[in-house]
């Protein structure tokens, strides 16, 4: 199968915490991201309530025609009805990091796993919609509101996105919905699998398993304890005997 080309670019200024060279190597059986991420700047000002852009002003802030199957475009500033992703004509996306990225750091997720499930969300909406990712405008049926970790989850209230930006998952739902779109099991049991490495840091998933386990990790860290006294003492028998 050809694998869905998605270009990446930057509008405005990006969190600084933002690994953008990450992105660019992202390995999938289903997409391809092209190497180069260009950034342009933002010289104009909001033409919506509470310093947001509108679909408009963003249309033309970001390349007109972009060679790639889907372009998207990572920002920072608000957008239209406080979204943080809106589909623009041309299998254009706008995603941004305003609120989105405080909920990330607060759970300690990594800012790029939400862009790399995006990645997924979206290659998957273009061979699903026939090659024609449907405008924010345009109805579609492919999230749901209810959050179940899920790469199509609506995230309403936006706490709920770093649900699905550690190991997220495609609930039996937006399974069954995929296959009537002709997508093949195969590519839906590939996505299911490289879901599976967008996780938090490993020292992050430690902490929270300390979090959720308090009397298991306080009995291994007693006998972790125990045992390097035990050692200790051995060394130091063995030291003296020599
Ligand atoms: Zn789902």
């Amino acid at each position: 199968m050809k694998k869905v080309k998605i270009q990446v670019c930057a509008l405005g200024t990006l969190p600084k915490d933002l690994n953008k060279i990450a992105l660019s190597k992202v390995k999938s059986e289903i997409f391809s991201i092209e190497p180069e991420i260009h950034t342009y700047e933002i010289r104009v000002e909001s033409d919506l309530y509470d310093w947001a852009y509108s679909d408009d002003i963003l249309a033309t802030l970001v390349p007109e025609n972009h060679e790639a199957d889907i372009l998207v475009v990572l920002t920072s500033v608000p957008l239209e009805l406080n979204y943080y992703t809106r589909r623009l004509h041309n299998n254009v996306i706008v995603f941004t990091f305003h609120e989105i990225g405080k909920y990330l750091k607060f759970d300690n997720i990594p800012l790029g796993n939400v862009v790399k499930r995006l990645f997924y969300s979206y290659a998957l909406a273009y061979l699903r919609k026939n090659q024609r990712i449907p405008t924010s405008y345009e109805l579609s049926n492919f999230t749901h509101d209810d959050t179940r970790g899920c790469i199509y989850d609506m995230n309403g209230v936006k706490e709920d996105i770093s649900t699905s930006c550690h190991k997220p998952i495609v609930c039996d739902e937006c399974c069954d919905r995929m296959k009537t779109e002709k997508i093949s099991l195969e590519i839906i049991k590939a996505v299911k699998s490289e879901l599976a490495n967008i996780t938090k840091n490993r020292y992050f998933v430690i902490a929270d398993w300390v979090k959720e386990n308090p009397i298991s990790s306080l009995f291994i860290s007693s006998v972790w304890a125990v045992s390097l006294g035990v050692l200790g003492s051995i060394i130091a028998g063995a030291l003296s005997g020599a």
